[in-house]
């Protein structure tokens, strides 16, 4: 059987506990080896700019991920600059693990976005999107193909996780010198203190 593996991208603006279980259950449930964290340079989608820079998102990623082997960190997005498209980032990782079943793991949310989503059918044909419920967001996959038809069959949903954690709220909590603890690793929130970011604003 050939090696699973699946790409979990995101701002990570910072990353917290949702973004490692979610990755943690991945592999559980689907059987996947490996995930990659993938921080995007740009969202295409997503409209406020991000507050920490790529250099502190990536290192913050490689301190949260380091002591889990089934953890890797891809920064070819950020390297690349400019409008992260997952296709190309698929891509090239496919081309470096060949003969590699691929996932791309999303909350929730993402599912609204998703029919938008650059060369989104060619992705669908590249790999299988794994969805994980998330508080606050519902979880409508009838929809989803719907607008999307080429997504029908290629979705699993893993709906086991409420996790209601999010950097958005992080970013607040941090902002007003909040308690950010057991939502995040302890290291991530050292980095943040000795840089000193998201003490401005959130
Ligand atoms: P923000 O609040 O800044 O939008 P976020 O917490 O959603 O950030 P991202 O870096 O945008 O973090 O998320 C990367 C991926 O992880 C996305 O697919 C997102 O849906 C998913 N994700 C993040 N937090 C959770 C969570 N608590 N439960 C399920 N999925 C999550």
């Amino acid at each position: 059987m050939s090696e699973r593996l699946a790409i979990l991208g995101g701002t990570f603006d910072p990353i917290h506990f949702g973004h490692l279980a979610i990755a943690a259950e991945v592999c559980w449930q689907l059987d996947v080896a490996r995930v990659f964290f993938v921080p995007t340079a740009q969202q295409p989608l997503k409209a406020w700019k991000h507050i920490a820079s790529a250099a502190d998102r990536l290192a913050m990623v490689r301190l949260a991920t380091a002591d889990n082997p089934s953890f890797a960190v891809c920064d070819l997005e950020i390297e690349r600059g400019g409008p992260s498209y997952t296709i190309d980032t698929m891509a090239t990782l496919r081309e470096q693990n060949p003969g590699a079943e691929w996932t791309f793991v999303a909350g929730a949310d993402v599912l609204r976005d998703l029919p938008r989503w650059h060369a989104i059918e060619r992705l669908l044909d590249l790999c299988r999107f794994a969805i994980v419920t998330r508080p606050g967001h519902t979880l409508n996959l009838d929809q989803l193909y719907q607008a999307l038809p080429a997504a029908d069959g290629r979705i699993t949903e893993l709906g086991n996780l409420h996790l209601d954690i999010s950097a958005t709220e992080l970013r607040e909590r941090l902002a007003r010198g909040a308690p950010v603890r057991y939502q995040m690793p302890d290291e991530v929130i050292e980095y943040i203190r000795d840089h000193g970011i998201y003490r401005g604003g959130a």
